[in-house]
């Protein structure tokens, strides 16, 4: 499931996108949870006349002081075109590359797309990162989703990308039919054997106009909560994270028909759920330090983060300051910010005791204890 539009002002100008979006221009199947027009935000078929032009939009304000990392052709499943569509597509950002513009190209596909001589044409044409949508690692899943490809075919689809020297994207799903926790769990476990660059996590929505919505009408599937979406991708989230995989969505592109409600029947869409899933993180890790690393009598305590982390670390409506006054029968705690704290860092400061606590410890320590898939 697509996308992203990384902005062009992303502090990290070694990930900056153009992102081109070619909807069902490639893929002849029917994922039980794909409508591409209410995903992408556009209802008419792109023709390579409008990809030239969103391109060319996408490049204007590019220099070659300032060049973008990657070109991405996103939407449908960019390989299942015909090759001369493919070529033709590929070729309007050989301009941009030759000038020195941009890096190279960025596709999105399906893994049973992918073959030698695929990966020899994108080679050639300058794809320097494939993105394989590949929802889930459970057959069970996969069938129930409509896929029309087995977790067989995503092993060997990605390890022949990365074999052939391509930077390899993944992107996931959680609450597909037929879907568990423990399967996500499984699947991202899966994910990170094979080592990829970077991940997107996606939980499922009802679109409209998709089959999910005739299976939610027969009582045939139910979506996960918000509350559930959010719990779920934090988990899977922090499993990259403790194995320096990026994550680099979490939910899907806020567009005006989601926004709306006109785009989706039911499921956890949230405008910031990548926010709320932040949050989550920084609950749980508020809960672990008063479990496990100050004394039981504590009964006051005051958390410091970065100033760019506070609003992550005090949730939306202030649901993480809610929930530690209400641990134990009742804490007296707050969440502030203070300059010395540095990003991704937590002080803790109690009645006659003080820690200081990094993320990438408590991912750690917090993924380490028995019965931590359980637990949530
Ligand atoms: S393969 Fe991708 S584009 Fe095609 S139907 Fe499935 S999700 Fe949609």
């Amino acid at each position: 499931m697509p996308h992203t539009r990384l902005s062009k002002n992303s502090p990290n100008r070694n990930t900056r996108i153009a992102p081109v979006f070619i909807p069902m221009l490639g893929c002849k199947h029917q994922c039980v949870f794909c409508n591409q027009h209410v995903v992408t935000g556009l209802h008419e078929k792109s023709r390579i006349a409008d990809i030239a032009s969103q391109l060319e939009i996408g490049m204007s304000s590019v220099t070659k002081d300032d060049p973008c990392h990657e070109i991405a052709f996103y939407g449908g499943s960019f390989t299942c075109l015909s090759t001369e569509v493919q070529q033709e597509i590929l070729s309007l950002a050989r301009p941009y590359i030759d000038g020195k513009l941009a890096f190279g190209i960025r596709i999105s596909t399906r893994p049973d797309y992918i073959s030698k001589d695929i990966l020899s044409m994108l080679k050639e044409f300058n794809v320097t990162t494939i993105e394989l949508g590949i929802q889930s690692t459970d057959d069970d899943v996969l069938y129930a989703s409509g896929r029309g490809h087995t977790a067989a075919d995503i092993f060997s689809a990605a390890s022949l990308i990365k074999e052939s020297g391509f930077s390899l994207g993944l992107q996931m799903m959680t609450g597909l039919p037929e879907d568990t926790f423990d399967k996500s769990v499984k699947t991202a476990l899966d994910m990170i054997s094979l080592k990829p660059d970077l991940v997107r996590i996606y939980p499922t929505l009802v679109l409209k106009g998709s089959p999910l919505e005739g299976l939610l009408d027969k009582g045939r599937y139910v979506p996960l909560t918000i509350e559930e979406a959010v719990e779920r991708v934090s988990v899977l989230k922090m499993l990259f994270e403790n194995n320096d995989i990026p994550v680099i969505r979490t939910g899907l592109q806020a567009n005006e028909e989601l926004d709306t409600g006109s785009g989706y029947r039911e499921g956890p869409y949230h405008p910031a759920f990548g926010e709320l899933v932040e949050s989550r993180i920084y609950l749980k890790w508020f809960l672990y330090i008063l479990d496990h690393k100050i004394p039981k009598a504590v009964r006051s305590i005051s958390f410091d983060v970065h100033p760019a982390d506070l609003s992550k670390a005090i949730g939306n409506k202030k649901t993480n300051i809610e929930r530690l006054h209400r641990y134990k029968g009742g804490i007296k705690a707050s969440i502030s910010a203070r300059y010395d704290v540095p990003r991704s860092y937590l002080a803790a400061e109690w009645e006659d005791g003080s820690l200081w606590m990094d993320r990438k410890g408590f991912v750690r320590t917090y993924l380490s204890q028995p019965g931590w898939v359980q637990s949530n």
